[in-house]
């Protein structure tokens, strides 16, 4: 049985180059093969989703352009339903521009919204008939605040579980931060966004934070902190690691896990993913996940 996972947010075609230096300023350098790579937050956790054993249903918009046309394919390849990705004519689709140094793995990063900025609230109620049956909904922060907060209602209105990715991090209001069953900043997000307490005091269920190779921690008001270890990889590719996470969390909730064994799956689930290069490329299948395990 594979749960049905809603997830709202944003595609991006990630654009990628090897360099020797991230240019300064007025510089030119010349760097390797540009590689393209099917990435943003929100395609990336319903891509993660499906490989590890959700029904996912997509809600985002696409540019009219050939980024846009390869990303759809690429959802449908994935098997996720497309019903509710839009095309936006005469617009483009969401583009990242990555430059990253070979030597350090240091990287500099463009983000073209395009068509992810063009994803409103409108488009969140015309797409109601998404969420029935739902286990839970997915959402993350590259899309305007009125899709977030639509999505935070829809979910909250119908009784669903919503798990909130807080990336790019940003002020969210109390009455969303009350509204949520799970909220899942990565370490900076969490002290842009005020830190647990504050959270905590202002109503967010729980709270899950992943700390990279620490692994994650899970806080609950008048409940004792819980540490979950990461297991010990090597990492080539961090790129993707909270997405997976996120996407990992919401499949085990909706498969009606607890939380501490949601958290484990997706640490495992996560670790998998940075031991591989490539933001979709490099998201791991449930199998897999169950071997580490
Ligand atoms: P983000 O990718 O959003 O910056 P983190 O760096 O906290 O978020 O990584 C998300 C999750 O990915 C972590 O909670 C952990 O489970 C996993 N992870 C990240 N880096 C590593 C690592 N070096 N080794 C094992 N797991 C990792």
């Amino acid at each position: 049985m594979r749960p049905r996972i809603v997830v709202v947010g944003s595609s991006n075609t990630d654009l990628v180059v090897a360099v020797p230096q991230i240019p300064a300023p007025g510089q030119t350098v010349l760097g390797g093969t540009l590689q393209t790579i099917p990435g943003g937050k929100g395609a990336n956790q319903a891509v993660a989703a499906a490989r590890l054993g959700g029904d996912v249903r997509f809600i985002a918009r696409l540019g009219d352009d050939a980024y846009g046309a390869a990303a759809r394919a690429n959802f449908a390849a994935e098997g996720l339903d497309t019903h509710f990705v839009l095309t936006t004519p005469g617009v483009a689709s969401g583009v990242a521009l990555i430059a990253v140094e070979s030597t350090t793995g240091e990287n500099s990063i463009v983000v073209a919204p395009g068509a992810n900025a063009k994803l409103r609230a409108a488009d969140i109620a015309a797409a109601s008939p998404a969420f029935d049956k739902a286990a839970v909904i997915v959402i993350s922060l590259e899309i305007p605040d009125d899709a977030v907060f639509a999505a935070v209602e829809a979910g909250h209105a119908r009784g669903i579980p919503v798990l909130l990715n807080p990336a790019p991090a940003r002020h969210l209001p109390g009455d969303i931060l009350r509204k949520l069953a799970v909220l899942t900043p990565n370490q900076s997000e969490l002290a842009q966004l005020g830190g647990s307490e504050a959270l905590l005091a202002q109503g967010v269920a729980a709270l899950v934070t992943t700390l990279g190779a620490q692994g994650a921690r899970l806080e609950q008001l008048n409940a004792p902190t819980e540490h979950f270890p990461a297991p010990v990889v090597t990492a080539l590719d961090t790129v993707a690691a909270g997405d997976c996470f996120t996407g990992a969390l919401a499949v085990e909730l909706a498969r009606g896990q607890s939380l501490p064994a949601a958290i484990r799956f997706a640490c495992a689930a996560a670790a998998l993913k940075v031991t591989r290069i490539g933001a979709q490329p490099g998201l791991p299948y449930r199998d897999e996940v169950l071997d580490v395990l």
